[in-house]
């Protein structure tokens, strides 16, 4: 098909969207290993999954074997309120960088929690309502997964409460409202309302928090009283599940106008964004059907996979929940403040750790001055604002796109625009005062936290 038959954005039809998430799992010959219990160190078992996640959830999270899940009717009602989400053919950009590479992004910020969040947080919600359950906890970092996590209880009458990071919930007072406003009970993490909070204050009074121990005190806080279950926006397998519709859809569309992208760019965080994008890609290509290039991108400071090891470690700081083998900085690793992004999690996907394990996927860390330059260059041409950790994905697929101009070649390329930068206007103001540095950890510093590594035999 001529390319200018290919219009700004492609759009599905409601009955093209997908009525199933697609379980990468089901096709990996090598598994993600088990998760382990905290307490005997053995594989965790359903039943002691059920005290913390969900029924349904915890059986997604164990289901290595179905290629194809249904998505609920009442989960597919509500993506269509903000779904099919826009596959955009970023013509103004190819312009303005002057490059032959053909760049599309699938943006997920078109709803007001202003991330792919939402995609997984209704489904959460929606099994937690399901099983006669009164509320649901949970963390937030920079405070998209708050507020997505905030918007799917209140339509399905929830009772929300929600840890926030603390130097998050100082920077971000317009975050923390509008999760009150959708019903949300917000609380600055640590905080002395748990007996975890406590502890870690007591160790570390200056701390600024960080995502590892605002889970502890959600786990905390739901374990400990009746009706309540946690529930965890990325890093899960269950997770990656939920967020598979914005590969299946992306993937939907392309096929409609006959474009195979050559290299599909995600920002990784705790891997989710990335891999529910890549995933049926990644499906075809364990099958042998096709091959693409698959880019996880960091930020330098917090480089779990290109710098951290393949180990099993705790998922948080407190170390309540299952032990995951994945790529880590160690649990007890805290990035540093100054950092605008929210891809700040220690450990990755267990899923895109194995698939990076056996060299399926590629991984890059960026600084992040240089983020937001791509930042602006791209909210300048396409006009969309995007969030700090989109732009991750946003600088090398640009870096990509550039290549392609020295070689001439027209290579595709498909990145994840996982959301919008509204509320991260003092990142912005930082970068546009000339105020940004750029934080880089030490091998010391990550050797320190690496060596607190559970020993598993
Ligand atoms: C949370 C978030 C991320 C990172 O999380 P993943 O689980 O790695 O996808 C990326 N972009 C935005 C906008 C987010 O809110």
């Amino acid at each position: 098909m001529s390319d200018k038959k290919i219009p700004y954005k492609i759009y599905l039809e409601e009955s093209e969207m997908p009525k199933q998430w697609y379980n990468v799992r089901a096709d990996m010959k090598k598994k993600p290993a088990p998760l382990l219990s905290p307490a005997t160190k053995k594989p965790v078992t359903a039943e002691e999954l059920s005290h913390v996640f969900c029924d349904e959830l915890v059986k997604q999270e164990l289901n290595n074997t179905d290629r194809y899940i249904d998505i609920p009717t009442e989960i597919r009602e509500f993506y269509k309120m903000y779904r099919p989400s826009p596959l955009v053919r970023a013509y103004c950009l190819e312009k303005k960088l002057d490059t032959p590479a053909k760049i599309y992004y699938k943006f997920e910020g078109n709803n007001t929690s202003g991330s792919h969040k939402l995609n997984s947080a209704i489904a959460q919600a929606y099994y937690a309502k399901q099983q006669g359950l009164k509320g649901v906890t949970t963390e937030t970092g920079a405070g998209q997964w708050g507020t997505a996590l905030s918007m799917a209880c209140s339509y399905f009458d929830l009772d929300c409460k929600v840890y926030m990071v603390k130097c998050s919930y100082e920077q971000k007072p317009f975050r923390r409202e509008v999760m009150r406003t959708y019903g949300a009970d917000v609380t600055p993490s640590p905080s002395t309302t748990t007996e975890v909070g406590r502890k870690i204050l007591a160790e570390y009074p200056d701390t600024n928090g960080s995502l590892g121990c605002a889970i502890s005190e959600a786990v905390e806080s739901a374990t400990s009283k009746e009706g309540y279950r946690y529930v965890l926006g990325s890093v899960l397998s269950q997770v990656l599940l939920h967020q598979s519709v914005i590969g299946m859809e992306s993937k939907i569309a392309m096929d409609k106008y006959g474009i195979t992208p050559d290299i599909i760019i995600g920002c990784a965080g705790g891997g989710s964004n990335l891999g529910g994008l890549i995933s049926p890609f990644m499906g075809e290509k364990l099958r042998g059907e096709k091959d693409y290039r698959f880019i996880a991108v960091e930020p330098a400071s917090c480089p779990s996979l290109t710098r951290g090891v393949y180990a099993y470690d705790y998922c948080d700081t407190g170390k309540v929940c299952p032990l995951q083998k994945m790529y880590t900085l160690g649990s007890g690793f805290m990035p540093s403040a100054n950092h605008a992004g929210g891809l700040r999690y220690h450990g990755m996907s267990s899923v895109l750790s194995e698939l990076y394990d056996e060299g399926l996927m590629e991984a890059v860390s960026v600084e992040q001055t240089a983020v937001f330059e791509s930042a602006q260059k791209f909210a300048r041409v396409e006009g969309i604002l995007p969030a700090p950790e989109s732009s991750h994905a946003i600088k090398i697929a640009i870096d990509e796109a550039m290549k392609c101009k020295e070689t001439g070649e027209e290579k595709t390329i498909l990145f994840g625009l996982t959301g919008t930068g509204y509320f991260d206007m003092y990142a912005y103001g930082a970068y546009n005062d000339g105020r940004m540095s750029d934080y880089i950890p030490t091998d010391e510093e990550l050797k320190k936290s690496i060596n607190t590594l559970p020993k598993i035999d």
